[in-house]
């Protein structure tokens, strides 16, 4: 029984928590589903001595399992859809014309509209629902009926279309409830995705995000990867001079630069401390990386956010490092080196980079 609600787990932790795929997901449960009851079905009706239907029911079986099969291996997954609602009106169809036990096969024919909006998007749900209500207009209320075996009353015929469009309609409006909750969660799943990887204060990624992003680099395997360790000068002393929320905008505005300079896919730039930020390359040579710390460093003097120290201006000290990162104890070497070399450039006497 384990595995069987580690399978279900994961195809609602696709839907609800990863948010991918939300219709494939939801085709496969139909699929699941529909032959488990088409399954019993078959198994009734040959006990109940039924065999057409018995028949029926377990041809639908053998697609619903193909569908699955198909959808999961192929990933088509509206071919899967489009194939299911087809064989779904295929099959309710026959069960409508061929009126076996005393007609009550026609009845399933009402789950044919939540079907069909629990496996496509909302248009073709529309379409596929009308073609169903159509067959039923066909059969029902058209000359077409002679066709039919005498099973069905006058009154089931005329009603029968009406009990349709009242299921379509609350399909259609559970479909919009749905669609709205679903959509509003991934919008907030997206926003609380940025908000927890994002430092507040400055809008740079954070800490959890470089954890995110070294956990990813690993798996990728080995990566030539450029570190820089960013610090600014005598910070302390800055807050101690103008206060803390003008030290706040010191380090809004350095982040800016780091922002604007690095916008580059394979960068990535994070809050790392107080006023401490890290800057990791991918794709890079000494030449590039070199160039990037002084453009960053020649930027944020160019600020000229006036200081009491460090020749009048606020100024920054880069370390850079470099190293093949192909484990946990490479990347911690890279920080460490890059860390190294900013203690160097501080002890050059600051506002300068250090390899
Ligand atoms: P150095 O040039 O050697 O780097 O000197 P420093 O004064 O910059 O270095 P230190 O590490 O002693 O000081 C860092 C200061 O950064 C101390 C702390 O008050 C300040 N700080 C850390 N986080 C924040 C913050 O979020 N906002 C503000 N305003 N200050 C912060
Ligand atoms: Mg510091
Ligand atoms: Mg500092």
């Amino acid at each position: 029984m384990n595995w069987v609600r580690r399978f279900f787990n994961e195809m609602l932790e696709d839907i609800f928590v990863n948010m991918t795929n939300r219709l494939s997901v939801q085709l496969r449960l139909i699929c699941i589903a529909a032959a488990g009851v088409a399954v019993l079905m078959t198994v009734l009706n040959i006990t109940k001595m039924e065999y057409r239907l018995g028949m029926e029911t377990g041809i639908s079986a053998v697609f619903c399992f193909a569908i699955y099969a198909y959808t999961t291996r192929t990933k088509k997954y509206l071919a899967g859809s489009i194939c299911m609602v087809l064989m779904l009106l295929v099959f309710f169809t026959l069960y409508l014309a061929g009126g076996l036990v005393e007609g009550f096969a026609a009845l399933w024919f009402c789950f044919y509209p939540l079907i069909c909006f629990f496996i496509l998007e909302i248009r073709l749900a529309i379409i596929f629902s009308a073609a169903g209500l159509a067959v039923l207009i066909a059969f029902l209320w058209t000359p077409l009926q002679n066709v039919l075996p005498p099973v069905y009353t006058q009154n089931f015929m005329l009603r029968f279309p009406f009990l349709y469009v009242g299921h379509f309609v609350f399909a259609l409006a559970l479909n919009g409830f749905y669609v709205y909750t679903y959509s509003r969660l991934q919008e907030l799943r997206r926003k609380f995705e940025i908000l927890s990887n994002q430092d507040g204060l400055t809008r740079l990624s954070n800490r959890t995000y470089l954890e995110g992003y070294k956990r990813e680099l690993l798996e990728r395997g080995e990566t030539f990867l450029w570190g820089m360790m960013l610090d600014v000068d005598f910070f302390k002393q800055y807050n101690d001079t103008f206060g803390h929320l003008a030290g706040d905008e010191v380090l809004k505005s350095v982040a800016g630069v780091i922002t604007q300079s690095t916008e580059a896919e394979t960068t990535v730039a994070v809050r790392y401390g107080g006023e401490e930020f890290l800057i990791l390359l991918e794709k890079a040579d000494k030449d590039k990386a070199v160039c990037l710390a002084e453009t960053l460093r020649g930027k944020v003097r160019g600020l000229k956010i006036p200081h009491v120290a460090g020749g009048g201006y606020v100024s920054v000290s880069i370390g850079i490092s470099v190293q093949r990162v192909g484990g946990e104890g490479d990347f911690q070497r890279l920080l460490k080196a890059a860390d190294d070399a900013l203690y160097r450039a501080k002890l050059n006497g600051r506002n300068c980079i250090s390899f």
